[in-house]
């Protein structure tokens, strides 16, 4: 056997038996062990870029294999500590737990304070801001020539953007004066702002990665469609590609965020708060108050627009029922008998009928009577003649 024991960087490392690695070996190991340290924040962001480090335990895979090598020796003197890994976690959840209740004691305690008029002041305020600053820069854009520099009414556009920007001015002004210091204006729940960022970023993160894994499935799952309807293409499925494609963007341009990089007042980074609809894929807050009447009054003419489609069909079935139903020929008897037939023909008859019609009926007539379908099995008979009609 060769050596069995060697000095790297002061300390001792025996092999163990079975061994087979050499001392170069190790010591390249070590230096790989030492080497490795990974962008947590960016594996957390972008996991769909480090799927190597799932098969190797969370390692990568020459840090996997150096940990094998270094496994095979042990250093001289140590004794293995137990660690009970049970009672460690154990430990931890307690204190999770203990950390929890008392941050819901002083939240609960600071939502007595909330106060409902400052909290929506500040809310108009940031939107107000926002507006100002695009404003400002729709202003800037036309001085410098750089926003329609051929504008048949720039003066005009000039001096209405100003009047804006005085309007965003003094209301800002006025609202910053009711709120104060933003960041300590609390919610319903007690929450600060600060606080609140740290929630919404682990909510956007696990959005993110969600969103990013379904809009992957459902463009390849569209290219397959795309591909097998062949030329020309289907002018609504590239479409909808190019619409996924430029959210999928968007999402994977975002980098690794951190708390203060959040909306406090909603799960969306601030960097897609804005006027920049594509491709930046930037809108209002749904927190601020003029965009949430925007969207409430959008969606209750969306609605009022479904409400009416249905009315009209529903207007423009009942009258094709009618109108089929019209076109209908008269309901026939499924027999007739004269006078003077014979007993034996009624019998066999009747005994054909009644297998095929189970809830015949006689209605008599002058010179002899009829054999009519149930009153069920003819309007059965008649609902199926319109749907025909009306699908056809
Ligand atoms: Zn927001």
């Amino acid at each position: 056997m060769a050596i069995e024991e060697c000095v790297i960087d002061d300390v001792t490392w025996v092999r163990k038996p079975g061994t087979t690695t050499t001392i170069d070996e190790l010591r390249a190991a070590l230096e790989q062990i030492a080497r490795w340290s990974p962008d947590w924040d960016l594996i957390h962001w972008n996991p769909w870029d480090f799927e190597e480090l799932d098969e190797h335990h969370g390692f990568d895979k020459a840090t996997w294999e150096a940990l094998q090598i270094r496994d095979g020796w042990r250093k001289k003197g140590q004794r293995r500590r137990r660690i009970d890994i049970e009672a460690e976690m154990a430990r931890d959840k307690a204190r999770h737990e203990r950390e929890w209740a008392a941050k819901e004691a002083r939240w609960a305690k600071a939502a007595k304070r909330y106060d409902q008029e400052r909290h929506d002041a500040r809310l108009a305020m940031l939107e107000d801001q926002m507006s100002l600053r695009r404003t400002e820069e729709e202003l800037a854009g036309f001085r410098d020539g750089s926003r329609f520099p051929r504008h048949p009414h720039r003066d005009e556009e000039i001096a209405k953007l100003e009047k804006e920007r005085a309007r965003w001015l003094s209301s800002v002004a006025e609202l910053s004066a009711k709120v104060g210091d933003p960041e300590t204006v609390l919610d319903k729940r007690g929450h600060l702002p600060a606080e609140r960022r740290a929630m919404n970023l682990l909510t956007f993160r696990f959005d993110r990665e969600r969103e990013v894994k379904e809009l992957r499935a459902e463009i390849a799952q569209l290219d397959d469609q795309i591909k097998a309807a062949g030329k020309p293409r289907d002018s609504k499925l590239t479409a909808r590609r190019s619409y996924l494609a430029m959210r999928l963007d968007v999402l994977l341009r975002i980098p690794p965020l951190k708390p203060e990089d959040m909306c406090a007042d909603c799960t969306r980074p601030l960097l897609l708060h804005g006027w920049r609809l594509s491709p930046d894929g930037q809108d209002y807050c749904i927190a601020w108050p003029r965009n949430r009447a925007h969207r409430k009054e959008a969606y209750e003419m969306f609605q009022e627009m479904v409400r009416q489609n249905q009315e009209r069909e529903k207007r423009e079935k009942e009258r094709a029922v009618e109108a089929s139903k019209a076109k209908l020929p008269a309901p026939q008897p499924l027999a007739t008998f004269g006078p003077n037939v014979a007993a034996s023909t009624v019998m066999r008859k009747l005994a054909a009928i009644q297998e095929k019609h189970p809830g015949a009926k006689l209605k008599s007539r002058t010179n002899g009577f009829e054999v009519w379908p149930s009153a069920k099995e003819q309007a059965a008979t008649e609902r199926a003649a319109i749907r025909a009609q009306v699908e056809r």
